[in-house]
């Protein structure tokens, strides 16, 4: 049955939801800043306890919650009469994300998220921009009985930003530790912990720690879930403009240039749009090696700073980004996005698998006709040759091969 409750709320400038007032009121109820609102459109006046990340708001519980938030003497003297539909934010451990007479929850905010018990939780951080943080992430930081973190730190400033209190155990779980830490973890969620897996920035197990306990966790046949989010992969393929349909994610190239030309060269005949991590410390470099892999007419997204203040997208070909980067060099963290080989390009660089004697024959007969030593000959013939995995055919072999040919 809906009480009335009377309450003391501070107007503010924000804007909330279409149709409600947004009042607040300077106080937290487990960490969380709560913000009250009213429907002013005239047909009732539900108010909500909400909380704010930035210019969002979510709603976090009802009129039971509010009730226990005491006047703070610094409000404008607005009081308005507060419904409740009997809704309270919380429910008997469930976790169906419903009341405790099994009616919805508000949406699937902060109330109802779920907190699935016995299970592996992945979840999704802010890449940039700490109002990205969902509502699961929110209430499973608060609940979670165990938080494994890539970098305690981070969850803690991550969690302050939030206005998040985490009360359950924090664990170190990082690249160095996951595969030895991921058992013991998931003893506890054999018992019926919640573990809460958290990577500094973005989706655990993108190039963040995580996939060891999500195999552990399928090997010894226990829950594993999502609370998917913020990854720069999606974001940077999705701001770049190019065929979204069909993409590879390549994560970062490697930071050795014979390794990474190998790389770039194997990927040269790829269709589909590629995307790869990049820092600022070897843009310069990677640039080089594409423009050198794929040529200088494909077209390519530079995308830097994702969800942040200084976001910037360049999009132009590979000639024109190589330029771009060269003459301002980017700062921060980079996404690359290039465009999948064209069908021409597919047939012209479909390796063309000789074997050391052809390759021998052809190196011999480079020499004769471009006048060049026998070594450089063997060189280039290989350059133009390479295996399909993007390595390059053995010189040595090769030299060998041409020795015998003459009969040396
Ligand atoms: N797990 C993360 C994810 O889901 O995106 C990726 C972590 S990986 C260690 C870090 C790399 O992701 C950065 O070097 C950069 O290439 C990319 N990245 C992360 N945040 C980014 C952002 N805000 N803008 C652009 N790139 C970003």
């Amino acid at each position: 049955m809906a009480t009335t409750r009377r309450l003391t709320f501070r107007r503010t400038t924000r804007r909330a939801y279409k149709n409600l007032t947004p009042v607040k009121q300077k106080t937290s109820v487990n960490g969380l800043p709560l913000f009250g609102a009213r429907r002013t459109d005239g047909s009732s006046r539900w108010a909500y306890v909400g909380y704010s990340l930035g210019t969002q708001w979510g709603i976090l519980g009802g009129m039971e919650s509010m009730s226990a938030l005491p006047g703070n003497g610094e409000n404008e003297g607005m009081e308005h009469d507060v419904e409740t539909n009997g809704f309270d934010g919380r429910n008997d451990g469930r976790n169906d994300g419903r009341n405790d007479d099994g009616s919805a929850g508000f949406g699937g905010l902060v109330a109802g998220a779920d907190i699935p018990q016995g299970t592996v939780v992945l979840a999704a951080t802010p890449i940039g921009n700490t109002s990205d943080a969902s509502a699961r992430l929110i209430a499973l930081m608060e609940h979670a009985d165990i938080v494994a973190a890539e970098d305690t730190r981070r969850l803690y400033d991550l969690a302050n930003r939030l206005g998040v209190h985490v009360n359950g155990r924090v664990v170190a779980y990082h690249d160095h530790n996951e595969r030895d830490k991921a058992d013991g973890l998931l003893d506890n969620v054999e018992t019926g912990a919640t573990v809460l897996v958290v990577s500094d920035a973005g989706m655990p197990t993108i190039n963040d720690p995580g996939l060891a306990i999500v195999r552990r966790a399928i090997e010894r046949g226990l829950p594993v879930t999502c609370a998917p989010g913020p990854s720069a992969v999606l974001d940077a393929l999705a701001l770049s403009g190019l065929p979204t349909d069909r993409f590879c994610y390549e994560g970062f190239l490697p930071r050795k240039h014979s390794e990474r030309m190998q790389h770039l060269r194997m990927l040269r005949s790829e269709r589909r749009t590629i995307v790869f991590y990049e820092t600022l410390h070897r843009i310069a470099d990677s640039m080089d090696d594409l423009l050198e892999s794929f040529g200088p007419d494909r077209r390519m997204a530079l995308c830097r700073e994702l969800t942040k203040d200084y976001e910037q997208i360049r999009r132009g070909t590979i000639g024109e980004i190589h330029n771009s980067v060269r003459n301002d060099p980017p700062r921060g963290e980079m996404v690359l996005v290039i465009e999948g080989a064209s069908d021409e390009e597919v047939n012209e660089n479909t390796p063309n698998v000789l074997s050391i004697e052809e390759l021998a024959e052809l190196a011999a007969a480079k020499a004769k006709d471009e006048g060049l030593r026998i070594k450089e000959a063997i060189t280039r013939v290989v350059a133009e040759h390479p295996l399909p995995n993007g390595s390059l055919p053995n010189r040595k072999q090769v030299y060998a091969a041409v020795l015998a040919a003459k009969g040396e």
